[in-house]
Order: C-alpha cells, then sequence, then structure tokens
C-alpha cells in the first residue's frame, strides 16, 4: 500500500509557516512531501472558468491583480527551508507549469510550451540546486496533447488527471490513482481527485479519504496548501483538524510514504 503526497501551488508567495503547519508532523517522523512548485507565479491571473471569475486563491490578497511575474527564487526564506529539506530527503520538488496562468497548459503553441518548460525548470535548479525535478504537475490540473507530447519528450514523468489522457493511444480506460512505466522509462501516473479541500465538509473530506486508505493499493492524497488558510486570513480550523486526525491515523498505520 503506497501513498504520495502531492501539494500543489508553492510559489514566492509560499512561507515556510504555512507548509511546517501542515506537513511539520510528517517531516517530524521522516516521512516526504511532494511539492508541485510555480516558478514565476503571475499575480494578474483570474481563474476563467469559474462564473466569479476570482482572482487566483494561490495568490494573497495583496497582491492580486498586480501585472507581474513572481520568481520562486526571490524567496530567500522559503528557499534555504525547502533546500533543508531537500538534503534531508524529506521533499521532492515538481514543476507547476511556469507563471500558473489560466489554463496554461492548455496551449497547442509548442514553441511558448518549450520555453516555458526549459525557462521554468531552469529557475528550479536555481533554486533548489540540490533537487533533481523529474515530475510535472499542470496547472488546474489541464494540459493539451501537445503539452503532453513536450513534457513526455523532454524526459519528464508525469501526474495528471484522467481526464487529460483520454485521447493517448491505450488510455482511454484509465481512471482514479494509477502509475504505469511508459515505454520510454518514464512514469504517468493518474489522480483525479483533491481529498481535502473546500468543496465539501470537513468531515466529509476525512470520511472520503479513509475509504481511499481501506481500498486503493495506490492513493496520492493532492492537496492545495492554501486551503487550509483559505482567504489567506488565518487557519481554517475544520479542514486542518481533519487533516490532523488522517495524519494521526496514517502515523499508526501500514501506508508506506513514498515520494512519487
Ligand atoms: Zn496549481
Amino acid at each position: 500500500m503506497t501513498l504520495i503526497i502531492r501539494d500543489d501551488d508553492t510559489s514566492f508567495f509560499t512561507t515556510p509557516a504555512l507548509l511546517d503547519q501542515i506537513y511539520g508532523q510528517l517531516w517530524a517522523h521522516s516521512l516526504p512531501v511532494c511539492l508541485a512548485v510555480i516558478p514565476a507565479q503571475n499575480a494578474n491571473t483570474r481563474v476563467l472558468h469559474r462564473a466569479d471569475q476570482r482572482y487566483d486563491p494561490s495568490i494573497p490578497p495583496h497582491y492580486r491583480g498586480i501585472e507581474q511575474n513572481f520568481l520562486i527564487t526571490d524567496n530567500h526564506e522559503l528557499c534555504a527551508f525547502l533546500n533543508d529539506k531537500i538534503s534531508a530527503g524529506l521533499v521532492e520538488i515538481m514543476l507547476h507549469g511556469y507563471s500558473h496562468s489560466h489554463y496554461e497548459f492548455m496551449s497547442d503553441d509548442a514553441e511558448e510550451l518549450q520555453q516555458k518548460l526549459t525557462a521554468g525548470l531552469a529557475i528550479l535548479k536555481s533554486a533548489f540546486p540540490a533537487a533533481t525535478t523529474q515530475i510535472f504537475i499542470a496547472p488546474y490540473d489541464k494540459v493539451s496533447a501537445v503539452a503532453l507530447e513536450l513534457i513526455l519528450g523532454m524526459g519528464l514523468s508525469l501526474c495528471t488527471h484522467s481526464n487529460n489522457l483520454a485521447a493517448l493511444p491505450g488510455q482511454a480506460a484509465t481512471h482514479g490513482y494509477t502509475c504505469q512505466t511508459l515505454p520510454t522509462g518514464k512514469r504517468l501516473y493518474t489522480c483525479d481527485e483533491y481529498l481535502f479541500d473546500l468543496t465539501r465538509p470537513a468531515a466529509d473530506s476525512l470520511a472520503n479519504a479513509r475509504q481511499r486508505l481501506q481500498s486503493e493499493p495506490l492513493v496520492i492524497v493532492a492537496n492545495h496548501y492554501w486551503n487550509y488558510f483559505y482567504d489567506w486570513n488565518g487557519v481554517n480550523q475544520p479542514l486542518m483538524a481533519v487533516w490532523q486526525t488522517f495524519i494521526q491515523e496514517m502515523l499508526v498505520s501500514q501506508w508506506d510514504v513514498k515520494v512519487f
């Protein structure tokens, strides 16, 4: 039974304290967390598929609307904190788009996508010299066929919603939590849900997560750290409480917590 903890949206805006409140207990028990890091987040990004077209909630309110890309390398405190965790084998760094603009990797512009992938990896290398970035996570979990080909073609592995794979040969029936090794040797993971989020009561999130742990041989717990502090105004107590309960149960279980 394998458990992978994946957290999306670590960026220039993230503080060590926020991550530590969620994952400190895991780290204290030498268990690793995989962070999908945005290299250069644009603060003027609206979530266009939602009716209210609000700003991306991973941008703190006082930055929203500023037309600027904020580099992860400029958050020195966070980089130092994560570099210590990387050295200790407690954090895996994953590439999460480039600027996290809306549906950024749904584009069919191969040249622009290639530039973003290359520049994004270079920024992560500068921020986290000891980390080997092997996994791509698409912003908003949306990725075009053109982008998929580029990502896999440049030797990255991928974790994605199975909806993005429907057009690939032999993948139409892939759903839920899966891991495949492709002919190239790269791995393709699917994860179709965020277990702990704000779309349902916290108790339902916990019940659903427990159910998955009982029934699935592989579970990828995909989080957005900012959900636990939504909307950047203190701890979301109900969600944090069920998360801490989940961790306590996991720590006494037989689950093998791994990186990708
Ligand atoms: Zn994201």
